[in-house]
C-alpha cells in the first residue's frame, strides 16, 4: 500500500500526531493509500515554512522571470507526469479514466498561463493634481496562501489557486481534501523537481477540523483560498474575518440550464445531458436546474430518457464507461437522501431514482443517473446542491418567466442558455445572475478567464489576469522632492 507523509519544507514529514488514515478507491472499496493525518503542530510547522521562504527564502529574492521560468519548467513536469497523476486520480476519486490524464494536462496549462503573467504584472505612475509630485502604485504579494481543496476535481483545483499565488510571489501551505490527498502530494514533490525552492509549497493532509480550521486560523497565514461547500465556506470566511485574511472562496452551485424553443435541440440535449451526468455530477457547475420551456417540454424529456438509458455506467478504468461511481460514502449516502426528499414533495421521478449494485457496479457506490420533472422552484430538491447525477426538470412560459426562476436561487455559479436568437442570448446573459454564462455550450473553463460566484456560491475569481490580482495588494507611494 501506498504510504504518504506530510511535505514540509521540502522534506517528507512523519506527522507529529503518528497517525494515519485510508484512502479508498470508490470502485473496489479497497484502501489503496495511507495518508497522514494533521493536527495543529504540523500545520504550525508547515506555516512556519511557508513563511521563512517568504521573508527571507531564495523565492522572494529571485526576479520575477525567473519564477516565471521554475513554474514554467514544473508545467512540463506537470505534463510529463500527467498519465501518473492522472491515474491517482483515478483511483482516490473513481473519475473516468478516459478524463483523468487530460485533466492533468489542463492543470499544467493554468501553470504556464500563470508563468506567463509572472513579470507582467507592472504599477502605475499616477497623475496627481499637484506639480512635483510622483505617485506610484507597486503591486506586492501577500505572504502565506492556505490553499484548501476539495475532493471532486483535486488537482485542477489545486492548480487554480496555487499557479495565480506562485506566479504573484507568494508561499503556500496547502490542504487536500481527506479523501483525495495522493495527487497533491504527487504535486508538490514535482514543485521541488521543477527548481522551486524548499517551503515555497507545502502539504499537510487531514481532515477539516483537525488541519484546515488551524490553518485558516494560524496568524501567519494572510490569505485563505477555498473550494468546497458553502456551510464550510461560510465557517472559512467567519474564521479568516477574525484577523482579517483575505480570501477567496469558490463554493456550490444550483446552475440553471435553459432551453428555449427555438434552440438547436439536438445539441441542447447532449449540453443537458454533460451539464448535469458528467463527472456523475460531482461538479460545482452542474446544469442541476433544467429550464425547458412549455411548448418543447415533453419532447425535450422524452429524448432526454431515452439517451440517458443508453448511458454505459461501471468501472471508471474501463474506458468504455460514461458515467462512474461516486467519489465518497458520505456523498452516496446524501444523494439518496435528496431522492427521497424530491419523492416526499412531489416531484415525478421520470428515470433512475435509485442505488445501483451488482455485477459491474464494484462495491455499490452507484447511483442511476436521476431524472425527476414537475419541479417547482420553491422544493428543495430546486434549491439545494445535490452534488449527483440528479436533475431537476423544470417549465418555464416565456423568457421573463425563464430569468426569474434562473435567478431565485441563493447560488450563482453558472448558467446555461440554449437558444438561436442572439438578442435573446445577450439580454438573458445579461439578467441571470451568474459568474459564467455559457450560450449554446455548457461545462467550458480554460486558465485564460475568469470562473467564480455570485450570490452563495462565493467570492473572487480563479482564471485569467483577475485571479493574479486576487494574490496580490496595491501600494501607493508618494515622493516628493
Ligand atoms: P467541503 O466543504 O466538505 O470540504 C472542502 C475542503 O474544506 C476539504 O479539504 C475539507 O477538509 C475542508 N474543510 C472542511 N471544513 C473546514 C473548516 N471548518 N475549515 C477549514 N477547512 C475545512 O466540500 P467537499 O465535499 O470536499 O466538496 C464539494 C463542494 O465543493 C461542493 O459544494 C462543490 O460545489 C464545491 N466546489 C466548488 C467549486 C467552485 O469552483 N466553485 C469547485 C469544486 C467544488
Amino acid at each position: 500500500m501506498q504510504h504518504y507523509q506530510h511535505l514540509i519544507d521540502g522534506s517528507w514529514i512523519e506527522p507529529a500526531s503518528g497517525a494515519y488514515f485510508d484512502s479508498e478507491e470508490p470502485f473496489s472499496g479497497k484502501a489503496w493509500a495511507r495518508i497522514g493525518r494533521g493536527t495543529e503542530a504540523d500545520v504550525d510547522r508547515a506555516v512556519r515554512a511557508a513563511h521563512a521562504a517568504f521573508t527571507s527564502g531564495p523565492w522572494s529574492r529571485m526576479t520575477a522571470t525567473e519564477r516565471g521560468a521554475r513554474l514554467r519548467a514544473l508545467a512540463d513536469l506537470l505534463e510529463a507526469n500527467a498519465e501518473r497523476i492522472g491515474l491517482i486520480e483515478q483511483r482516490d476519486n473513481g473519475k473516468l479514466i478516459t478524463e483523468v490524464a487530460g485533466q492533468a494536462r489542463g492543470a499544467a496549462q493554468w501553470f504556464h498561463y500563470y508563468a506567463g503573467l509572472a513579470d507582467k504584472v507592472q504599477g502605475q505612475v499616477v497623475p496627481m493634481p499637484k506639480p512635483g509630485v510622483l505617485n506610484m502604485v507597486k503591486y506586492e504579494p501577500l505572504g502565506v496562501v492556505a490553499a484548501i481543496t476539495p475532493w471532486n476535481s483535486p488537482l485542477s483545483l489545486t492548480t487554480w489557486k496555487v499557479a495565480p499565488a506562485l506566479a504573484a510571489g507568494n508561499t503556500v501551505v496547502i490542504k487536500p481534501s481527506e479523501f483525495t490527498s495522493a495527487s497533491i502530494l504527487e504535486f508538490a514533490a514535482l514543485c521541488e523537481a521543477a527548481g522551486i525552492p524548499p517551503g515555497v509549497v507545502n502539504v499537510v493532509t487531514g481532515f477539516g477540523a483537525e488541519v484546515g480550521a488551524p490553518l485558516v486560523g494560524h496568524p501567519l497565514v494572510a490569505k485563505v483560498a477555498f473550494t468546497g461547500g458553502d456551510i464550510a465556506g461560510q465557517k472559512v470566511y467567519e474564521a479568516a474575518a477574525a484577523d482579517f485574511k483575505k480570501v477567496t472562496l469558490e463554493l456550490g452551485g444550483k446552475s440553471p440550464n435553459i432551453v428555449f424553443d427555438d434552440a438547436d435541440l439536438d445539441q441542447a440535449v447532449k449540453g443537458a445531458i454533460a451539464g448535469i451526468f458528467g463527472a456523475t455530477g460531482q461538479t460545482c457547475m452542474a446544469g442541476s436546474r433544467l429550464l425547458l420551456q412549455d411548448t418543447i417540454h415533453d419532447s425535450f424529456v422524452e429524448r432526454l430518457v431515452e439517451t440517458v438509458a443508453r448511458a454505459r455506467i461501471g468501472d471508471p478504468s474501463d474506458p468504455e464507461t460514461q458515467i462512474g461511481p461516486i467519489a465518497t460514502r458520505p456523498q452516496f449516502e446524501k444523494i439518496l437522501s435528496y431522492i427521497e426528499i424530491a419523492k416526499a414533495e412531489g416531484a415525478r421521478l421520470v428515470h433512475g431514482g435509485h442505488a445501483l449494485s451488482g455485477e459491474g457496479y464494484g462495491q455499490g457506490q452507484f447511483v442511476a443517473p436521476t431524472i425527476f420533472t414537475e419541479v417547482t422552484n420553491g422544493m428543495r430538491i430546486a434549491q439545494e446542491e445535490v452534488f449527483g447525477p440528479v436533475l431537476s426538470v423544470l417549465r418555464f412560459h416565456d423568457e421573463d418567466e425563464a430569468v426569474a426562476i434562473a435567478n431565485d436561487v441563493n447560488f450563482g455559479l453558472a448558467a446555461g442558455i440554449w437558444t438561436r436568437d442572439l438578442e435573446r442570448a445577450l439580454t438573458v446573459s445579461d439578467r441571470v445572475k451568474a459568474g459564467t454564462v455559457w450560450v449554446n455550450n455548457y461545462r467550458a473553463t480554460s486558465f485564460a478567464t475568469p470562473f467564480g460566484g455570485y450570490k452563495r456560491s462565493g467570492i473572487g475569481r480563479e482564471g485569467g489576469t483577475e485571479a493574479i490580482k486576487e494574490y496580490l495588494q496595491p501600494k501607493s507611494i508618494w515622493i516628493t522632492p
